[in-house]
């Protein structure tokens, strides 16, 4: 069997890309190693994650439900029944795909992809039993991996020093947790445990945390978090991670140079980021290039310098979200099948599932600054919105930054209750080039939180009513 397309890894990249193909006719078959399919997204990343913040924002919520006039006992935490919440999450998920790829006759093989040359596929089993497919086109989806300290020997043992994965897993609420790296995964599930009633602490290298997002979002969310008990440490290097008799202890020092000191905890969380994934999969052999930070090196066509092989999601260039990689997925397919596939990297948003949430898309002030773009301003905070005064959740805030000539939407930020859904509306009108006013000027349902978005539209174009 000669197949069109076969793609190694079935991550929302790698997954998504198959069904579009076999969608547009294409013959397909997929390759994972996993036992099960979806990715670090479905299996440890996204899903169980988004599980636990639900589940302990639940628990935590419950401690102040009396300000809405309901007295309810303390809580009390089954911890075995919401791993199991979430683990039922991801069953479901990830049956979710293989129904799929049933439903589209995508044949899937289990074991290690290699690509032996261009063309041709190994697939290594459990077992070591080797069979070869062929196919005109491959498709290397085999995303990311964590990333260690640079520098630093870090022995994770995902009970005591934990990744991502050993951190959706705990088996029970360490009374202390260290956070190192203060960026969205960290402080998701930072957030979780805190919740739960771990003390944590989060230790950042950079002089803020969520690096890339814009300043005034990360320095209103660092209060919320230390609102909420988050103990945040920034400008300072990790330059030791070592077991204890209990726990761990991190040994860290200023960035701009001083003592060094060291904090103890039941469990440290390593969450410094991620690198793309390629071990094992031939590509040197293959001939295929990857960049100087180790990711598949690909055109704007996700073409690799290898005729037939090509390369998308979180072992490319670009940020490293599920979103991203579906996205590419389809436009590979769509190129594939002989149209024409396309993502627009500008409007890709990115959102942080905490209590409250934070949410982005397009530039940042410090961006635009930095670009030499005349840019307006318009930010309206959710103290001045009525429903948001009706939910009890008045933090935070909406800002939107638009062209000063143009009034074309070049960022929208959003922190507060609902901002990875508020931001939607910001993304779409940011698709169709819409500006200030096309939003300001869009009816908004009346009581919404999203009746902020258009406050500040309005404030970027002209001035808000309700302040
Ligand atoms: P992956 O999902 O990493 O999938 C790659 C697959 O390839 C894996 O199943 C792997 O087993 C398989 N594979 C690798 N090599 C081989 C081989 N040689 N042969 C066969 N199979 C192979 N992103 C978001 O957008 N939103 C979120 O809320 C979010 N939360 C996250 C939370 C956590 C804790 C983590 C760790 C990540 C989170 N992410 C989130 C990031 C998201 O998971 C990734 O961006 C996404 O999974 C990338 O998709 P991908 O298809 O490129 O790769």
């Amino acid at each position: 069997m000669s197949y069109d397309v076969i793609v190694i890894g079935t991550g929302p990249g790698g997954y998504v890309a198959a069904i579009k193909a076999a969608q547009l006719g294409l013959k397909v078959a997929v390759v994972e190693k996993r036992a099960t399919y979806g990715g670090t997204c479905l299996n440890v990343g996204c899903i169980p994650s988004k599980a636990l913040l639900h589940a302990s924002e639940m628990f935590h919520a419950t401690h102040h439900m009396d300000e809405l006039g309901i007295e309810v006992a303390a809580p009390k935490l089954n911890l075995e029944k919401m791993l199991a919440h979430k683990d039922a999450t991801v069953k479901s998920n990830v049956d979710g795909v293989a129904f799929l790829f049933k439903k589209n006759k995508i044949d899937a093989f289990h074991g290690t992809g290699k690509i032996v040359s261009a063309g041709k596929v190994s697939v290594t089993a459990e077992d070591g039993t080797v069979q070869e497919i062929e196919g005109k086109n491959i498709v290397i989806a085999t995303g990311s991996d964590v990333a260690g300290i640079p520098g630093v020997k870090v022995d994770l043992d995902e009970k005591v020093i934990v990744s991502s994965t050993g951190a959706i897993a705990l088996e029970k609420v360490p009374e202390t947790m260290i956070v190192v790296g203060g960026g969205v995964i960290g402080l998701e599930l930072g957030s979780v445990w805190s919740r739960l009633g771990a003390k944590v602490t989060v230790i950042e290298f950079l002089d803020k945390i969520l690096g890339a997002m814009d300043a005034d979002v990360s320095k209103q969310f660092q209060r919320m978090l230390g609102k909420q008990g988050i103990d945040i440490k920034l400008s300072s290097k990790v330059t030791g991670v070592e077991k204890g008799d209990k726990g761990a202890k991190v040994t860290f020092e200023p960035v701009a140079g001083g003592a060094a000191q060291t904090l103890e905890a039941d469990v440290v969380l390593i969450s410094t980021g991620r690198v793309p994934y390629t071990a094992g999969l031939g590509l040197e052999e293959a001939g295929v290039k990857l960049d100087n930070r180790g990711r598949v090196e690909i055109d704007g066509h996700f073409k690799t310098n290898v005729e037939g092989i090509y390369a998308i999601g979180d072992v490319v260039q670009g940020p490293m979200l599920a979103h991203k990689a579906e996205d590419e997925g389809v436009a590979l397919a769509e190129i594939l099948a002989g149209q024409h596939g396309h993502v627009n990297y500008d409007v890709i948003p990115s959102v942080v599932y905490t209590q409250p949430e934070v949410a982005s898309v397009g530039k940042t002030e410090e961006e635009l600054k930095a670009a030499g773009v005349a840019y307006k301003v318009g930010k309206f905070p959710f103290t001045a919105n009525g429903r948001a005064r009706a939910m009890l959740a008045t933090e935070g805030f909406v800002k939107i930054l638009s062209d000063k000539e143009t009034d074309r939407v070049l960022g929208g930020h959003i922190v507060g209750f609902g901002a990875g859904e508020m931001i939607h509306e910001i993304t779409v009108l940011m698709e169709f080039g819409g500006s200030a006013e096309d939003l300001g000027r869009t009816c908004h349902a009346h009581p919404t939180m999203s009746e902020a978005v258009k406050e500040a539209a309005l404030a970027a174009f002209f001035k808000p009513i309700h302040m």
